[in-house]
């Protein structure tokens, strides 16, 4: 590597790797309970992974270790080349290149949209208020919701309120974005739009690991298709794969159960 190369700062990266995210042997027990027993996962960037599996099979815990809100047992996780499992890392500048979405939303009902995005921005990238509120309109335009910057989020539709949190997500400029059953807590008719937004993230090239039941979205949208039983991965591979001719009896009886 030349000598003039970019110094490294306070959290190195490896700007030669083309994964984003890298899991090695991750395990995670919870007490006598080992929900993970042996992870490695690669996710290179601008890919998108959609992670399959029955429920209890350690979906939520894995993106939850992939962000450190629950600290793996054993093995190693690097995101845009640092090791976040490394015990000196700055752990709240880890979190913000990695944007979260959950099943629940999670806004601050007593405060507007915009509001619910100017916060963060606010109060952890300590963004003024101008800037905050223009990167607020900005992400709002981009989930197609400009037109309820002042609503409150009991006036949305759970996919109104869905597609805040990710442009509350967004907002933070995240090199990563993790999703846990985003659309599982909505009500049919609403499913869409969501997707429809996630969709276009991926288009415009974000790195995104997705945890859904939403088999159309995986073979559509996803580069690759992570089959999770039991706390391992039990297949991977390309959508038509794992989903349209799985290899393994597993995959094919929880195909079977969903589809
Ligand atoms: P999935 O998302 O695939 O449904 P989870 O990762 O949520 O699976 O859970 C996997 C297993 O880990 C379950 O048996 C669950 O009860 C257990 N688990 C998850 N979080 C905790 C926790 N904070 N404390 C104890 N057990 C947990
Ligand atoms: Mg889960």
């Amino acid at each position: 590597m030349p000598q003039n190369e970019t110094p490294r700062n306070e959290t190195p990266r490896n700007e030669t790797s083309r994964n984003e995210i890298e899991i090695r042997g991750l395990r995670k027990s919870f007490g006598d309970n080992e929900v993970l027993r042996g992870i490695d996962l690669e996710v290179a960037r601008g890919e998108v992974v959609c992670v399959i599996g029955p429920s209890g099979s350690g979906k939520s815990t894995l993106l939850r270790c992939v962000n450190l809100l629950e600290e793996p047992s054993a093995g190693q996780v690097f995101v845009g080349g640092t090791e976040v499992t490394d015990l000196d890392v700055d752990i709240d500048a880890v979190r913000r290149r990695i944007g979260m979405v959950f099943q629940q939303f999670n806004l601050f009902p007593h405060i507007t949209v915009t509001e619910n995005l100017v916060l963060p921005q606010r109060r952890v990238l300590r963004r003024d208020k101008v800037k905050a509120a223009a990167v607020a309109r900005e992400n709002l335009d981009r989930v197609g919701l400009a037109e309820k910057a002042d609503a409150y989020p009991a006036q949305l539709s759970g996919g109104q309120q869905q597609r805040v949190a990710i442009a509350r997500a967004l907002a933070m400029g995240p090199e990563v974005m993790l999703f846990d059953e985003p659309t599982s807590a909505l009500d049919p008719e609403l499913v869409g739009d969501v997707l429809a937004v996630m969709r276009v993230l991926a288009g415009e090239g974000m790195t995104m690991m997705v945890v859904t039941h939403e088999m159309s979205f995986a073979r559509e949208v996803a580069d690759r298709v992570v089959f999770m039983d039991g706390g391992v991965i039990v297949e991977q591979g390309p959508a038509e794969q794992v989903v349209g001719a799985p290899r393994e009896e597993r995959t094919r009886n929880f195909l079977n159960r969903i589809l």
